[in-house]
């Protein structure tokens, strides 16, 4: 209701304006009417005073020259002039008339625009008769100076004449003088005679003043004649300038008809304007009425509403005065709330830290806990763990049947992979299989808890195995961009190490030794070329050492490549063909981390044998002669060692050959006792390579299937196959159709159980 009545108010000043605005219009209109009317009262004025001039002019003129004819032309104008003042009253009159109307005020209408073309048309034409007046004024004033100048050769006339007559006169009377002297004369003759003598001769002089006289005379009418000529002329431009006279007077009326015409029209326009005002304004004043009665009945509306609104109002300005006080109060409720709140959050905080440190030390105890499980695992298992590693067919292994891969995998169990050999599918089981899309990050994940143990005093053995070309560098050393165990195990190491820092001191040295052709080289040293022999410490622990073989202590990544880049500088001056040399050749890179306990002064020392094994494939028996024969064969025998080594270890024979090989003498250490191994055995998986990747794997299920505990025992009386003997193994005949569990006889049943017995620790 409010909104309506304000709507209805602002209607109402709308309204209100629009009329206050059509009045303005109104009284500029009544303003621009009054001031034309006005200078048409000045012009009309003027002409009057104009009229009473000339007539003055003619009246005077007339005075001047009397009945003459100019005269006569004279009483013509006036009387022109006094019917043309008769004229002008009567426009006067007209004029008052039309001001008396244009009074009556118009509105603003579309004629407007109109009644002001009118308007200016009608000063045109006062313009016109204007310039006719000035010009009718100017023959006015010609016409004055030329009675003037005739007045003025009148008056000379007139002079000459009363001249002459004075002259004549005055001669008649000298005549009469001299006729009566004469007549006198004649009376005394004596006398007389003298006299008539004189007069005779006086009447010759008087008769020479007659002649004289006449001859003025003559040269007097002469001048009248003259001016009368000059007066006819005058007379003449007289009639002319009458005449043009006569045309303005008729333009003047031409144009004051117009005029006439031109106001008549105005006069209907105003009308018509006036009668539109005058509707337009009742329409207005009508709509207005409307209008107000409507607002009025709103008004009546709103009252009733306003009375029926009021409790309402009350209702509200109670429930806002309480919500006023609630707001006003809010603040210190607020804060009380934070108050309470942040105690609580405190208290929360406080409960949470010692929650936290509580848990940190079960943490930490768990730990502990765990780290001894997975060590009794380990041990459970046996220290000695295989996995085996297919490598992804590569661009050497060129294309077309003889590049397809000829290995499998077991989509359920990361511990079986088949090879396809000759037609028949061989499986094997391992500790684990990386398939080759497995990364350097994945295997190396599976690799780390033997690293850390490192640092637990554990010596450590990661050896990688397999035929040139499948894989052992790669997994071993990796790349640039990818590296493999070596950097990672040693990055491991150093972070592991930090974060131990707080109650350990540790040192981290590393060698780099390769064997070749059962020859110990330091690659480290100054002198690679110097072969190293392995003695036992002369405190007589048992330890073996090697003197002179360079432990360089490192502190960062950036140490170890250095190491590396400082090993392979070696390894290339002093080899032709690096690939070649490194393929008959065992790398070794040893970590050794020495701990003291700041706290307790417990020492500790664990070594990490990082070893990329030498090519395991077999060289042909015809083929191969003088230092090709030689290298082979001490390959074939020191990985015949090794595996002997592992075999026994796993078997818990009470005898272990470490002599037999340089390599498992060397690692005696890390391969006895608590020590713990991975054999990571490389195979290719190309078509091509079946028969040495068949080799691989056997000799990793060997490895692996040896039975632990004291059933293992009885293995002790199976032997070792040599790898001349494995060399010598046909590979169809060696692996049974199914898993190839091709171990010596004694072993077949034990693996059987071995297999069981893993199951079983795998589900526990
Ligand atoms: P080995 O040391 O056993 O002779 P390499 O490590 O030199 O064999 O590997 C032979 C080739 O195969 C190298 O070019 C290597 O980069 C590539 N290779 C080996 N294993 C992988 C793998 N897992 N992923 C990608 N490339 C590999
Ligand atoms: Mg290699």
């Amino acid at each position: 209701v409010m909104a309506s009545m304000a709507h209805l108010q602002k209607e109402k000043l709308r309204l209100q304006e629009e009329l206050l605005q059509l009045q303005e219009k109104l009284a500029a209109q009544e303003n621009n009417e009054l001031s034309l009317s006005l200078q048409l009262q000045g012009q009309v004025e003027t002409l009057k005073a104009k009229l009473l001039e000339q007539a003055q002019e003619i009246s005077r003129l007339r005075s001047e020259l009397g009945g003459t004819d100019a005269e006569k032309h004279r009483d013509l104008l006036a009387a022109e002039n006094e019917r043309l003042r008769q004229e002008m009253k009567a426009l006067e009159g007209e004029l008052r008339e039309l001001q008396r109307q244009q009074q009556a005020p118009c509105r603003d209408c579309p004629h407007l625009q109109e009644n002001a073309g009118l308007q200016e048309q009608l000063s045109q034409l006062q313009r016109e008769a204007e310039e006719t007046r000035a010009k009718l004024v100017e023959l006015d004033l010609e016409v004055q100076q030329k009675t003037n100048r005739l007045a003025e050769v009148e008056l000379r006339l007139k002079d000459s004449l009363a001249e002459r007559a004075e002259e004549e006169e005055r001669l008649s009377r000298r005549l009469r003088d001299s006729q009566e002297t004469i007549a006198s004369l004649k009376s005394q003759p004596q006398q007389i005679k003298y006299i008539i003598k004189t007069v005779e001769v006086e009447s010759a002089k008087v008769k020479q003043a007659l002649c004289e006289t006449q001859s003025r005379n003559q040269y007097l009418q002469e001048q009248v004649g003259m001016q009368k000529q000059v007066l006819k002329e005058m007379e003449q431009q007289l009639q002319s300038s009458q005449k043009t006279e006569a045309q303005l007077r008729a333009q003047i009326m031409m144009y004051e008809a117009e005029l006439e015409r031109a106001h008549g029209e105005m006069l209907e326009e105003m009308q018509a304007m006036e009668e539109e005002k005058n509707r337009a304004i009742e329409e207005a004043f009508s709509r207005a009425q409307v209008e107000m009665k409507a607002v009025h009945e709103n008004l009546a509306g709103v009252r009733t509403n306003l009375l029926t609104l009021q409790p309402a109002l009350r209702t509200l300005t109670h429930d806002y005065n309480s919500l006023k006080r609630q707001v006003r109060d809010f603040p210190l409720l607020l804060q009380e709330t934070l108050r309470s709140a942040r105690a609580e959050i405190s208290q929360a905080i406080e409960e949470v830290h010692s929650t936290n440190r509580e848990l940190l030390r079960k943490y930490r105890r768990e730990l502990q806990l765990r780290k001894k499980c997975h060590n009794e695992l380990v041990r459970l298992k046996g220290n000695i763990r295989v996995f085996g590693r297919v490598r992804p067919i590569t661009k050497e292994d060129g294309e077309g049947p003889e590049a397809a891969s000829a290995v499998t995998f077991d989509a359920d169990d990361d511990a079986v992979l088949h090879l396809l050999h000759k037609g028949k599918q061989v499986s094997f089981e391992l500790d684990k299989v990386f398939p080759p899309q497995a990364s350097q990050e994945e295997v190396f994940q599976e690799v780390q808890a033997l690293v850390t143990s490192c640092i637990d005093g554990y010596n450590v053995c990661i050896f990688a195995y397999g035929q040139t070309g499948a894989g052992k560098t790669y997994t071993m050393e990796g790349t640039a961009a990818n590296p493999g165990i070596n950097q990672r195990a040693l990055q491991l190491l150093f972070s592991e190490v930090r974060g131990k820092a707080a109650d350990w001191d540790y040192t981290i040295t590393v060698s780099a030794a390769e064997i070749y052709n059962e020859a110990l080289r330091d690659l480290l040293g100054k002198e690679p070329q110097e072969k190293l022999e392995i003695k036992l410490c002369p405190d007589g622990s048992g330890q073996l050492y090697v003197p002179g073989l360079t432990e360089f202590r490192v502190q960062s990544v950036e140490d170890i490549n250095k190491v590396f880049e400082f090993g392979h500088i070696k390894r290339v001056t002093e080899c032709t063909n690096l690939n070649e040399h490194s393929s008959r050749s065992h790398a070794l890179l040893i970590v050794t981390v020495r701990g003291l306990d700041r706290s307790t002064g417990l020492r500790t020392t664990g070594k990490l044998n990082l070893v990329d094994l030498a090519g395991s494939e077999r060289v042909g028996r015809s083929g191969a002669e003088g230092s090709r024969l030689r290298e082979a064969q001490h390959i074939n025998k020191s990985l015949s060692a090794l595996g002997d080594v592992i075999y026994a270890l796993r078997s818990r024979q009470g005898h272990v050959p470490f002599r037999n090989s340089k390599l498992t003498y060397l690692l005696q250490d890390s391969l006895s006792g608590d020590s713990k191994t991975l054999m990571m055995v490389q195979v290719s998986p190309a078509e091509k390579n079946t028969s040495e990747t068949l080799c691989s794997l056997k000799f990793a299920e060997r490895v692996r299937s040896v039975e632990l505990g004291p059933v293992s025992r009885k293995a002790e009386l199976g032997s070792w196959p040599s790898q001349e003997h494995l060399e010598g193994d046909s590979p169809g005949s060696a692996a049974p159709p199914g898993r190839g569990h091709a171990s010596p006889s004694p072993g077949q049943l034990s693996s059987r159980s071995a297999s069981i017995r893993r199951k079983l620790h795998t589900s526990g």
